[in-house]
């Protein structure tokens, strides 16, 4: 079936001037903010959040409107919001496309959130490798700030708030939500044992709202249009719409913004197909850290529950697309390349266990793997997913299940490496 997009969040990013204040006003842009500030209680805007169920886009799927509820009552700590802006898990580029092209969408949704919460301080928190966005977000920042939308008695209601980029070093763990806490602080970006969770100590050792880019930019649309607006879009497990973003071996890779709920095989389609008429073999639906789908498996409907029940996660909506020349052994060397390069180490289980795993994977791919490593790099991942308390954050689990599901799905090919000494991609 043919797709349309439905550009809430990015619409207009093809336009050069679309990061610039005066194009994003001209569009009814900082019209939310007004409403929010002048026609509105905080508890209100919470309210109106919550009521839209404006699930987590960042992967988790968990809704923002309740978790700004998770600050605690009666606190007279300095309240902080947090965006996490450090994407950075392969196959996902999707924020990136709004701090460099729709940085105002952001900071407004920063604004409502920070006054919905009673936040007078919010960080966006930003990849290192992302020099265009921290230019893009740096530049919008001040144009704010000039107009009065940001800063002291913003356009003249009394409320003061301002918002800082501050730049990540290029760690993925960052994008754990307690390691960019210690990030920001100036410690190494190490994640923390929870609970105490950043909603009661979080940044400074104060209430702390974490939200990821996608996330805020949604705020602007709930508060300016209604909740009910909103939940008119996707499914009601998932209301609204999301960012694809498409890439590997398709036609037309990019990123694409359609209500939940549209089937993955039509994402597929829309972005092209499979490239050079080749068939598919594999689909990754939610970034490298998502259940690899097979073709059969990917009818499928794109909202947080329907990918669970597949088997998957919606996660990230980083989809990449594998046609049938690749081989999955290597694909899942790369994936485990990268998780065990970016483990921090704290965790005896994912330091040892990422860095052990990579070593027989390589090893069968190579061609001088046996069968039994086949069993084993199962059982190593099995050890290292974190689920159950095994480890202090879930960047073990995310190498976890890309392992388990590539050999459990793919298994043949494992063997196959084992049987020919080499890898049959290859040839002889
Ligand atoms: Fe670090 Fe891995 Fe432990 Fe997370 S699970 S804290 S990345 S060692």
């Amino acid at each position: 079936m043919s797709i349309r997009e439905t550009r809430i969040l990015l619409s207009d990013i093809e336009h050069p001037e679309s990061p610039t204040l005066d194009f994003y006003l001209s569009g009814g842009g900082y019209k939310a903010l007004e409403k929010a500030l002048k026609e509105m209680t905080p508890k209100q805007v919470v309210d109106e959040v919550t009521k839209a169920k404006v699930r987590g886009r960042g992967g988790a799927g968990f809704e923002a409107g309740r978790k700004w509820q998770f600050l605690p009552k009666n606190n007279t700590k300095p309240v902080y919001l947090t965006c996490n802006a450090d994407e950075s898990e392969p196959g996902t580029f999707k924020d990136r496309h709004i701090m460099e092209r729709r940085p105002h969408l952001l900071i407004e949704g920063c604004l409502i959130t920070c006054y919905a919460i009673g936040a007078k301080t919010g960080y966006i928190y930003v990849r290192g490798e992302f020099p265009q966005a921290q230019a893009s977000l740096s530049s919008a920042v001040e144009e704010a700030r000039a107009k009065n939308l940001l800063g002291p008695d913003i356009l003249g209601t009394g409320v003061s708030i301002d918002i800082w980029v501050h730049t990540g070093a290029g760690a993925y763990i960052c994008g754990e939500e307690t390691g960019m806490l210690s990030s920001i602080e100036g410690g190494r970006g190490h994640p923390k044992l929870k609970p105490p969770f950043p909603a009661v100590e979080g940044l400074f050792r104060c209430p702390t709202v974490v939200n990821n880019v996608e996330t805020l930019s949604n705020v602007p649309f709930v508060i300016r249009e209604g909740a009910d607006a909103f939940l008119k879009l996707g499914t009601a497990d998932t209301p609204g719409t999301r960012i694809f973003c498409v890439s590997g071996h398709v036609e037309k890779p990019g990123v694409f913004e359609y209500e939940c709920g549209v089937n993955l095989k039509d994402v597929i389609a829309a972005a092209g197909g499979v490239w050079k008429g080749r068939k598919l073999k594999a689909v990754i639906p939610g970034g490298a850290s998502a259940h690899v789908l097979l073709p059969h498996e990917i009818d499928v409907a794109c909202d947080f529950g329907s990918l669970a029940k597949a088997g998957t996660i919606m996660g990230s909506c980083g989809v990449v697309v594998i046609d049938d020349t690749t081989c999955m052994v290597e694909t899942l060397q790369n994936v485990l390349e990268f998780f065990a390069h970016e483990s921090c180490g704290q965790c005896t289980p994912c330091r040892e266990g990422t860095g052990w795993a990579r070593k027989i994977v390589t090893r069968i791919e190579a061609g001088k793997g046996t069968m039994a490593d086949i069993d084993r790099l199962y059982e190593v991942a099995d050890n290292f997913e974190g689920m159950g308390g095994k480890t202090i954050c879930a960047l073990s689990d995310a190498a976890a299940w890309p392992t388990k599901s590539y050999v459990k799905k793919f298994r043949q090919e494992f063997e196959e490496h084992v049987r020919l000494g080499r890898c049959p991609m290859k040839g002889a």
